[in-house]
């Protein structure tokens, strides 16, 4: 689960990390307000919606009086923000975070993620800290160090040494990041985090440590053990359809192509978007309908897939194993029928009951293709979505 900056760097306060002072405001005059309430000469403005790369975008300003930061407010509340993270269609700005203004003397890079290939966590840091670190990556890769991490030793003390070098730090600031970087390591674990990136970690005018921005990733799956990090959840930045396929317990991930998928078995599902891919198709979902798909379920989940107007096509490859084939086919049929289902569907079944399943389709008058293995699915729904079948 994503949350908000601002959200972050309660967060981080928490763990004892320096953060800029702020308040979040939804409105120009609550903007103005903070400002005064703040008291600096100069604020940042701060679009908050989850995903970076706002400055660029416009979404970040200074202000050097309320007045000003009640007008810059106004700029930046109700656009749409369009960033190399956001959705095509970009994302609308609801709330901003009102920031004293920090003094920046240099802009550094820090952040912990899960190196899964070692199975441990992984500190990574670059001197070329603030809004370019993608192209930092992709052309001058040697100004990023990585220090893996052991998760049940912890950050050992060379190590902290070893990056206070690599990003240029004096004895102070050294001191400062081995606290930072404990607080870091605490938050990651304790609340279950999956990244945890500051960009830019500023060295102040003062030679102090401030974060600056902060983008942290929840654990989903950990989500139960923190009642407090869950209800940082803002559904309003979450897809509507992901959110609608949440509730009815439907995992989906809209992606970009033109075929929708209905598969059961989260592995399965990754296997058929391969084969479409394959087959020179291009997906319209991921959709895991899980185990004990019945017809409900599958024609919930015919309308998430029916909400995506890309669709021309669907493919549905079910594996009987605990479900029974003849069972799923009589709900796609119904299911189809119901809900008037024009574009062509391709049905995989296989496993228990596959055959009386197939009779079921093909007794049926609705547009349904049958496939018997998995590369005739992803071949007939990649011809059915180009108009061919
Ligand atoms: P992002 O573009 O979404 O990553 O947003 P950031 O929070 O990282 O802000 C983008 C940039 O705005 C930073 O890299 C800084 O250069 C600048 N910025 C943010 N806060 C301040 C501030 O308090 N003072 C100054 N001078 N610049 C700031
Ligand atoms: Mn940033």
């Amino acid at each position: 689960m994503n949350v908000h900056e601002y959200q972050a760097k309660e967060v981080l306060r928490e763990f004892g990390i320096a953060v800029p002072e702020g308040l979040v405001a939804t409105t120009p005059a609550e903007a103005e307000a903070a400002a005064r309430a703040l008291g600096t000469s100069v604020v940042v403005v701060k679009a908050q919606v989850h995903a970076g790369g706002r400055g660029k975008a416009g979404g970040v300003k200074l202000a050097k009086s309320p007045a000003e930061a009640k007008e810059v407010a106004s700029e930046i509340l109700g656009m749409t923000l369009h960033t190399p993270q956001t959705p095509p269609e970009g994302k609308l700005v609801r709330k901003v975070y009102v920031e004293a203004g920090s003094e920046i003397a240099d802009e550094l890079y820090l952040a912990v993620v899960v190196d899964r290939a070692e199975e441990k966590l992984a500190v990574i840091a670059s001197t070329e800290g603030g809004m370019e670190i993608e192209e930092v990556a992709e052309k001058t890769p040697e100004k990023i160090v990585t220090e893996t991490v052991d998760g049940n030793i912890g950050i050992q003390a060379y190590q902290i040494r070893k990056i206070g070098c690599a990003l240029g730090l004096g004895a102070e600031q050294v001191k400062q990041l081995d606290a930072l970087l404990g607080g870091l390591f605490r938050l990651f674990n304790e609340k279950d985090a999956s990244i945890a990136e500051i960009n830019p970690l500023v060295i102040t005018k003062d030679g102090d440590l401030v974060a600056l921005d902060a983008k942290i990733n929840f654990d989903d799956n950990a989500l139960y053990r923190h009642e407090d990090i869950a209800k940082l959840r803002d559904p309003e930045e979450e897809d509507e359809r992901e959110r609608a396929a949440h509730e009815i317990d439907l995992a989906y991930v809209g992606l970009d192509g033109n075929i929708g998928c209905m598969v059961n078995g989260a592995g399965l599902a990754m296997a058929t978007l391969d084969m479409i891919q394959y087959c020179g198709g291009s997906p319209a979902n991921f959709l895991d309908a899980g185990g004990g798909a019945d017809k409900e379920k599958v024609k919930e989940a015919f309308k998430l897939i029916l909400r995506d107007e890309k669709v021309k096509a669907i493919l549905v490859n079910i594996f009987g194993g605990i479900v029974r084939c003849d069972l799923i086919a009589e709900g796609v049929v119904a299911a189809a029928g119901e809900l008037g289902v024009e574009v062509p569907l391709v049905v995989r079944l296989q496993g228990t009951k596959a055959p009386e399943g197939r009779a079921i389709l093909a007794e049926s008058d609705l547009n349904i293709t049958s496939a018997e293995t998995l590369q005739e699915a992803g071949e007939r729904a990649v011809a059915a979505a180009a108009g061919g079948a």
